[in-house]
């Protein structure tokens, strides 16, 4: 299939957001930017068009989609009830980085849940994103566009390397803003609780909500627990270098990364490191700054460029500066976690 490329700049390129809008509500599949990472997007109540989406990104058929919406309203055909603290969610952080767990009504295709009987719901605060979305008028089923497995894509390049050849359109919307996916907070359950850390932090949703619990189940592979959301049990986000995180005083993991780097002298090793301790490396082959250790938005936001820029290296080895499970220390762990699939040197 050819891949159309559009590029939109601003919300004057009526035709353009048109032609997509236009194309999701044909069926098609459309890669769309978002405020997270860019997602590939289809009719979210077409079970034929869902499909595709899943053949595009060869995505285990039992981890079900997010369906993004322009407005509140939308969302009303699609569950059986708002809950109260839902309501106070989408009044709050609607649009935004967070997706709520919601019963699902018999509209939704069976493909979308992959066979739960909730659905998971988002709002995107993306410009071009909300008006895509507004004028298709139509819930997109929409997941990271990205090839399963691999880091997800904040950048047009990325969504290139994955799927040129298997979308039918990709919108350039240029760089995403958090970088990281969405929050998943269930709110069928009570307290309410977060299947995946993300944007919104939890700090920001027990602000709003009061208890807000974690489902922590996905980091104990051993535990024989079955995580809530299913996509958390898969190997994700993973570059092709084996990847390690080091955690704890930053200055005894820039000690352990640099004496690792002396052991493995023939590899090509790359450390992911932050603005503060940049200085502090020797003998990297590649040496990537994420961004501040006080603003973590921008190691969000850096963060699955820079794994796939370790890629494009070709190095053999991946160190990663750890971070405190804080705020969106939170989510940026968990997407390591992943991305190294567990391996991660705690408590230096
Ligand atoms: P992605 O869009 O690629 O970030 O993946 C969507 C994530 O949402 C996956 O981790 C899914 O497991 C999760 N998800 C989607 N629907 C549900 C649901 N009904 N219940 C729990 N998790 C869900
Ligand atoms: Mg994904």
């Amino acid at each position: 299939m050819e891949t159309q490329v559009i590029k939109i700049e601003s919300l004057d390129e009526k035709d353009k957001i048109h032609q997509a809008a236009t194309a999701l509500g044909q069926g098609k599949l459309v890669v769309i930017p978002t405020e997270t990472v860019y997602g590939l997007g289809a009719h979210g109540l077409r079970e034929d068009s869902v499909k595709g989406i899943f053949e595009a990104k060869g995505r285990p058929q039992d981890n079900p989609l997010i369906l993004h919406v322009a407005n509140q309203d939308q969302v009303l055909d699609l569950v059986q009830a708002i809950p109260p603290a839902a309501k106070d969610c989408m009044d709050m952080f609607w649009p935004g980085p967070l997706t709520l767990i919601f019963k699902r009504s018999k509209i939704v295709p069976d493909l979308v849940t992959a066979g739960l009987e909730t659905v998971a719901i988002r709002m995107p605060s993306h410009a071009i994103a909300h008006a895509i979305l507004e004028e298709a008028a139509i819930p997109v089923a929409a997941p990271s566009a990205n090839t399963s497995g691999r880091p997800s894509p904040t950048r047009v390049s990325h969504v290139l390397e994955d799927l040129d050849g298997k979308v039918d359109m990709i919108v350039d919307g240029g760089f995403t803003d958090v970088g990281i996916e969405s929050t998943i907070l269930d709110v069928t359950v009570d307290p309410p609780t977060i299947l995946r850390p993300g944007g919104v932090t939890k700090e920001d949703l027990e602000d709003l909500l009061g208890t807000v619990a974690e489902d922590t189940s996905h980091y104990d592979a051993e535990s024989g627990t079955v995580p809530k959301s299913p996509g958390m049990k898969y190997r994700h986000y993973a570059p092709q270098a084996d990847t390690t995180v080091f955690a704890g005083n930053i200055e005894n993991v820039a000690k352990e990364i640099n004496r690792r780097i002396q052991e493995n002298k023939g590899e090509k090793v790359a450390v992911l490191c932050t603005t503060e301790t940049q200085a502090l490396y020797q003998g990297a082959h590649l040496l990537l700054d994420m961004g501040s250790r006080s603003h973590l938005e921008e190691v969000a936001k850096n963060l699955f460029n820079s794994l796939r820029a370790c890629d494009e290296a070709g190095v053999d080895r991946i160190y990663v500066e750890g971070f405190d499970f804080e705020g969106l220390g939170v989510g940026i762990m968990n997407r390591l976690l992943k991305a190294s699939g567990g391996k991660v040197v705690f408590g230096l």
